[in-house]
């Protein structure tokens, strides 16, 4: 929380889908912070890695400082973050393949796992119920290239699953989603990162 006990959020702004996350925090009315050096994760207290491409967000991340900093952010306890499928794949555990996870959720993700841009497909994304806040139990969610979960840890639940397989799932302070909840106008993903 910021000074005055307002979550200040903020989108990782290197490349990739990054206005359609600003719409939803505005849409939540929290004000919106895009994100392009350290000086700017400074009063950030909830950040969205968003979906691009998981070796360029990495490597302009390292060439601005940013990847050290938000690690320091969230081990501090400083910053809850949430990864959007580029991003859900940065904040898994490294397993030595590129790009270098950052190792800040339990989880394993193999990239590209359904195929080219050509097997991206809408499906949909059913919720456990203390993901749905009171709404709909599923909704259609973009799948764009995405990874899959091939493993988590015992600290990793499991949100929401498509086809039997997890597709968004919350560890300590940290969501993470193979798919796109922006691009479906879903806004129950947002705010319970703010809830982090
Ligand atoms: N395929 C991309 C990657 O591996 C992720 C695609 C996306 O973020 N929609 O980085």
């Amino acid at each position: 929380m910021t000074a005055a006990g307002h979550p200040r959020p903020g989108v990782l702004a290197l490349q990739g889908a990054v206005e359609p996350h600003v719409a939803c925090f505005r849409a939540l009315g929290a004000d919106c912070v895009e994100v392009r050096d350290a000086g700017a994760l400074r009063d950030v207290t909830h950040l969205v890695l968003p979906g691009g491409e998981s070796t360029t967000i990495a490597r302009l991340s390292a060439l601005f400082g940013l990847d050290a900093a938000i690690l320091e952010g969230y081990r501090a306890g400083r910053l809850a973050l949430f990864g959007v499928c580029a991003g859900a794949i940065l904040t898994g555990v490294d397993d030595g393949v590129r790009p270098r996870r950052w190792g800040l959720l339990d989880a394993r993700f193999e990239r590209n796992a359904y195929g080219t841009q050509l097997s991206s497909t809408r499906r949909r994304v059913e919720l456990t119920p203390s993901a749905r806040a009171g709404g709909s139990a599923s909704f259609v969610g973009a799948f764009i290239r995405a990874p899959r979960i091939v493993a988590f840890g015992a600290d990793v639940r499991v949100l929401g699953s498509s086809n039997g397989e997890p597709v968004l799932v919350e560890g300590p302070r940290i969501l993470a989603a193979t798919f796109h909840p922006e691009l479906s106008g879903e806004l129950r993903v947002h705010r319970r990162l703010l809830a982090l």
